[in-house]
C-alpha cells in the first residue's frame, strides 16, 4: 500500500523546505579557517553523487584535522587484515582528553562496581563522563558510513554552538570512522573502475573483507578477525561505554532510516534499562529527523532485538545500549530512483503508511548518498545531546545496570557454568576460555580437584559465575538456548518467520566444549584468571618417536608444521600400545628443536612412543588441496574456510572456474572443497548478468561438473558443505538423496541451531571426533538418506541424527523429517570419494567442535580406505 494523497502533498511541501535547510546541523558550524572541511579537503561534499573517498585519503584527512584540533585525538590502534591503518578517534573537550585515564577509572567503577565503595561510586557518577562509541562502514558496500564519519569529525572539531559545547564537556566520543578500512578501499576502487559505464553501481565480485565479507558483523563473540579484536577491546574490556551505535544501510525500498529501538522479539536476560535507553536515544534521533524535515524515519520495526552476536546485538548484554541505524541504500554512490509504487512495508510496518513509529513516510523519488549522510550525522549527534544533558542519569544507570545484573545472577537458578578440566579436546576448551576473557567476562580457575553437586572436577577446572555484570553474555554464550516460538516468530498462517541470523550463539556448543550448569554456589578454592590461557605442550621422546592425540584440533596444526619441517608423520588406523586410532605418530628422527617449538607454540603434547606402531599406521603427506571460489559476489563460506585453513596452517590453493575447466584435476589435486553455495551459482553463475561485468559472471557449466566427476572417479576426494551437496547429488548419479529437499516451515525448519548427532568415529574422515557431537545446522543444509539398496554399500553414514531430542539449542520444527537420517555421508565413486557434510562443519570458523570433519579430509587417506575403516573404532 502506498501513502495517501494528502501525505504525498505534505511530503512534497516539506521536501521543498528540506532543499533550503539541507544538512541543518552544518548550519551551526562556525568558520574555523585553520581546519579544512571535508568539502575543502576532498573537493566535494561527503556523499556527493558518484564520489567516494577511499580510506587512504580519509586517513590523510583525519591526520590533518587531528593535528589542528585540540578536541580530537587520532589513534592508530593497529593494522587491518590487509595492512591498512585502523583508526580510533577520541572526541571531547581538551580538558577531558587531557584526563582520559581518570575518566576511564571512573567508568571502570560504574561498569563493574564489585569491590568499590559507595564513595567511589558516588564520585564516578558525579564526576564521570558519558562514554559513547560509534562505528561507521562495517559493511563496505553500505558506502555512506565512512563518508559521514569525516563530516562528523569536522563537526566535533569546529562547532561552537551550545549543544556541541555541552557534548564536548559532558561526553567522550570514541569514533571508529572505518570499521573495515580494507573494504572501503575494495569498494571504492571497484566503484571508480566502473563509474560511467553500464556496470556503474554493480556490487564488487569479491568479499569486501578479505576473509569474511558481510559476516564481519557476526564475529563479535568469537573475534576471529583483527578488526573485531580492536573494537572488542574498546567495547568489552578497556572502556565498556554507556552506548554503542553501529551505522549501517539496508535495502532501498522501505523506510529511509531505521532507528532504535529494535522490533520484537528481543533476546531476554538483559537489564531492562538497556532496552529503555535504546528507546530513549532512538526517540531523540527520530524526533530530530522530523525536526529537521528528514522524512522516512522509523523505530521499533524491521530489525528484531534477537539477532546474531555481532557488536550491536551483543552489547546490550554487556549493559551497553547497543544500537543500530540502517539507512536506505542507493546503488553504491550512484543515486537511485525509487518509484512510489516500489515503497513497501516491513517487519512491524505492515503497510507503507503513517503509523506511530513512522509518522512521516518518504514519498519516493531520487535517493542520494548525501541523503544518507545527513541522516547519519543527525543520528550521531542527537543521542549525544541527550546523554550530555542527562549525564548523571546515564552514569547512575550504568552503575544500576551492572549492580542489578550482578544481583540477578546471585538469584539465578544457574549460579555458575563449570567448564571441567577433563575435555575431549582440552586445548579447544582453553581457546573457549580465552574467548570468554576477550568478552571481559570474569573467569575463575580451580586450584585443586573438587566435587560439586555429585560431580568430580580436576584441578584447572574453570568456573564462570553468573553473579557478575556480564551475566547476560555468560548466559547466552554458555547456556542452552531456545529461540522463541510465538506470535512474534510466526506469520498469520502459522509459518515460522526466519530469525535474523542464527537462533543460538552458544559458544560452548559450537566449540564442542562440555559445560555443566551448577545450581548451587561453587565453594571450591579458585583464583581469578587474569591473562589469556597460553598452554605449552610437553615433549617426551620414545624409542619409536612421538604420539600426538588425534582428538585435538591443534594436532592437525602441529602435523602441518611437521610437514613443513620435513618430518615423517603417520596415522594410526587402529588402537595399539600407547596410541589410539586416529592418533598421529611422528618418527623419532624428527628434529628435536622443531618438535619442541611446535609443542610450545601449539600446546600439543608430544607423548613418547615406545612400541613399534608401523603395522597399525599409514603414511601421511601434505595433500594438494584446492578450495573452490566462484567469481561473482564472493562467498562468505569460502572466505571463512580460507581463514580456517590458514589459521591451522593447511596448505591449499584457491581454484576458480578456469582451473576446474582445465580438466584432469586428479593430476594436480588430492582434495577439492566446495564451500556451501548453491549449485546454480557454481555451475551457471550469476542469474542476472545485466549488472555484472562479463569477467565476473562465473559458472563452470556442465563441462566443469564433468571435470569434477572425473576427478573423483580418478581417486580425488571431493568435500561438500551443506547446499553445495546438490552438485554431486544432482549430477553424479549417487545412491543418496537429500531428505529435506524442498521442505520448509512446519515440515522442517532449523535456522542456525545446534543439533545432536551420533558420530561413527572409526573412519579416517571422522577420526578424533567424539561419538556424540553437535552439528551447527543452518537453513539450506542437507540431511541424507540412502536409496537404491544394492548400491548402498558405496555409502557410509558417518554421522546420524538420533531418534528423538535432536535439538540442543536454537529452533527445530519437523524433527521427524531428520530423525535417524544421516548428517554426513561418505560416498565411494570410482577410485575416489565424496565427503558430504549436510551442515557447515566450519561455519564462520566458529564451530571448533566439528573442525576435524574438514581437517581429516585434508590429510592423506589410507590406500585401502574401506578395509581400514571397517577395522573397528573407538
Ligand atoms: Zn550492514
Amino acid at each position: 500500500m502506498r501513502m495517501s494523497l494528502l501525505a504525498r502533498v505534505h511530503v512534497a511541501v516539506t521536501a521543498t523546505v528540506l532543499a533550503l535547510t539541507v544538512g541543518a546541523p552544518t548550519a551551526t558550524v562556525a568558520q574555523q579557517p585553520d581546519i579544512p572541511s571535508p568539502e575543502a579537503f576532498f573537493g566535494h561534499p561527503m556523499g556527493a553523487d558518484r564520489q567516494l573517498v577511499d580510506w587512504d585519503r580519509l586517513v590523510a584527512y583525519y591526520d590533518t584535522v587531528g593535528a589542528l584540533s585540540d578536541r580530537l585525538v587520532v589513534e592508530r590502534v593497529g593494522q587491518t587484515t590487509l595492512g591498512n591503518p585502523f583508526l580510533v578517534i577520541w572526541a571531547s573537550s581538551p580538558e577531558n582528553l587531557a584526563q582520559l585515564d581518570q575518566i576511564k577509572s571512573r567508568n571502570d567503577v560504574l561498569s563493574d562496581p564489585r569491590g568499590h565503595s559507595q564513595a567511589q561510586i558516588d564520585d564516578a557518577i558525579a564526576n564521570g563522563k558519558v562514554v559513547f562509541l560509534q562505528g561507521y562502514g562495517l559493511h563496505s558496500t553500505e558506502v555512506a558510513g565512512t563518508q559521514s564519519a569525516a563530516e562528523v569529525v569536522y563537526h566535533f572539531a569546529t562547532r561552537t554552538d551550545a549543544e556541541m559545547m555541552e557534548i564536548l564537556d559532558e561526553t567522550v566520543s570514541v569514533l571508529v570512522p572505518g570499521m573495515n578500512p580494507d573494504g572501503t578501499n575494495i569498494v571504492t576502487d571497484w566503484y571508480d573502475r566502473w563509474v560511467g559505464t553500464e556496470y556503474e553501481g554493480a556490487g564488487p565480485p569479491e568479499l569486501y573483507h578479505h576473509y569474511v565479507g558481510h559476516d564481519n558483523n557476526r564475529d563479535a563473540f568469537m573475534q576471529n578477525t583483527v578488526e573485531s579484536q580492536y573494537v572488542a577491546r574498546l567495547l568489552f574490556r578497556e572502556w565498556i561505554p554507556q552506548a554503542f551505535i553501529d551505522h549501517h544501510q539496508m535495502g532501498a525500498y522501505t523506510a529511509r532510516i531505521y532507528l532504535p529501538p529494535y522490533a520484537e522479539p528481543i533476546r531476554p536476560g538483559g537489564d531492562p534499562l538497556v532496552w529503555r535507553e535504546m528507546s530513549w536515544y532512538g526517540a531523540q534521533m527520530a524526533y530530530k529527523m522530523d525536526e529537521h524535515d528528514l522524512p522516512g524515519a522509523i523505530g521499533a520495526a524491521i530489525y528484531s532485538g534477537w539477532g546474531h552476536f555481532g557488536f550491536h546485538w551483543i552489547t546490550p548484554f554487556h549493559n551497553i545500549a547497543g544500537m543500530l541505524t540502517e539507512s536506505a541504500s542507493a546503488r553504491l554512490a550512484t543515486p537511485l530512483y525509487v518509484h512510489p509504487d516500489q515503497l513497501q512495508g516491513s517487519r512491524q510496518l505492515p503497510e507503507y503508511e503513517e503509523q506511530t513509529t513512522f509518522p512521516n513516510p518518504w514519498e519516493g523519488g531520487w535517493w542520494h548518498v548525501r541523503d544518507i549522510v545527513e541522516r547519519q550525522i543527525l543520528a550521531t549527534f542527537s543521542p549525544l545531546e541527550l546523554a550530555a544533558k542527562n549525564r548523571e542519569t546515564v552514569l547512575r544507570n550504568a552503575y544500576n545496570k551492572a549492580a542489578r545484573q550482578t544481583r540477578r545472577g546471585e538469584e539465578d537458578a544457574v549460579k555458575a557454568y563449570v567448564i571441567p578440566a577433563e575435555q575431549h579436546d582440552p586445548l579447544t576448551m582453553q581457546k573457549m576460555v580465552n574467548k570468554l576473557l576477550l568478552q571481559g567476562i570474569s573467569v575463575d580457575r580451580s586450584t585443586g580437584a573438587f566435587e560439586h553437586e555429585g560431580r568430580a572436577y580436576g584441578q584447572g577446572t574453570y568456573v564462570v559465575s553468573t553473579a557478575q555484570p556480564k551475566r547476560g553474555v555468560v548466559r547466552w554464550l554458555l547456556g542452552r538456548t531456545f529461540y522463541p516460538d510465538n506470535s512474534y516468530t510466526r506469520d498469520r498462517d502459522g509459518n515460522p518467520i526466519r530469525p535474523y541470523d542464527m537462533s543460538t550463539d552458544n559458544l560452548a556448543e559450537f566449540m564442542g566444549v562440555h559445560v555443566v550448569e551448577a545450581t548451587t554456589p561453587i565453594e571450591a578454592p579458585t583464583t581469578r584468571q587474569m591473562g589469556l590461557v597460553d598452554p605449552s605442550g610437553t615433549v617426551a621422546t620414545g624409542a619409536n618417536g612421538y604420539v600426538l592425540d588425534g582428538r585435538l584440533n591443534d594436532a592437525h596444526e602441529a602435523v602441518n608444521r611437521l610437514f613443513t619441517a620435513g618430518a615423517t608423520v603417520r596415522r594410526a588406523w587402529r588402537t595399539g600400545e600407547g596410541f589410539r586410532q586416529g592418533d598421529f605418530i611422528v618418527s623419532a628422527d624428527a628434529n628435536i628443536a622443531v618438535v619442541r617449538q611446535i609443542a610450545e607454540e601449539t600446546g600439543v603434547d608430544f607423548h613418547a612412543l615406545e612400541a613399534d606402531a608401523a603395522g597399525s599406521t599409514y603414511p601421511l603427506s601434505r595433500q594438494r588441496v584446492g578450495l573452490f571460489q566462484r567469481h561473482y559476489g564472493g562467498n562468505m563460506d569460502e572466505g571463512w574456510t580460507r581463514w580456517l585453513l590458514e589459521d591451522f596452517e593447511f596448505a591449499y590453493a584457491t581454484i576458480m572456474d578456469e582451473e576446474i575447466l582445465r580438466g584432469d584435476l586428479h593430476e594436480r589435486w588430492d582434495v577439492i572443497i566446495l564451500p556451501a553455495d548453491s549449485r546454480g551459482m557454481m555451475v551457471n553463475g550469476r542469474g542476472d548478468p545485466s549488472d555484472t561485468p562479463p569477467a565476473y559472471r562465473s559458472g563452470f557449466g556442465d563441462e566443469g561438473v564433468a571435470a569434477l566427476e572425473d576427478f573423483v572417479e580418478n581417486g580425488g576426494t571431493l568435500v561438500t558443505f551443506a547446499q553445495a551437496g546438490d552438485l554431486p547429488l544432482q549430477d553424479f548419479d549417487l545412491p543418496v538423496e537429500n531428505a529435506v529437499e524442498g521442505m520448509w516451515g512446519n515440515e522442517f525448519w532449523s535456522p542456525g541451531s545446534t543439533l545432536r548427532m551420533g558420530v561413527d568415529n572409526a573412519h579416517p574422515f571422522t577420526y578424533g571426533m567424539p561419538r556424540d557431537a553437535l552439528a551447527t545446522y543452518l537453513a539450506g543444509g542437507q540431511v541424507y538418506e540412502t536409496v537404491r539398496g544394492a548400491e548402498s554399500a558405496r555409502v557410509r553414514r558417518l554421522a546420524t541424527y538420533p531418534e528423538r531430542d535432536v535439538l540442543q539449542s536454537g529452533w527445530l520444527l519437523g524433527e521427524e523429517a531428520i530423525t535417524e537420517k544421516a548428517a554426513i555421508v561418505a560416498v565411494e565413486k570410482g577410485e575416489g570419494s565424496i565427503l558430504m557434510l549436510g551442515f557447515r562443519a566450519q561455519h564462520r570458523a566458529q564451530t571448533h567442535g566439528t573442525f576435524k570433519l574438514l581437517f581429516n579430509a585434508l590429510q592423506a587417506q589410507p590406500s585401502d580406505m574401506s578395509a581400514i575403516a571397517a577395522g573397528g573404532g573407538d
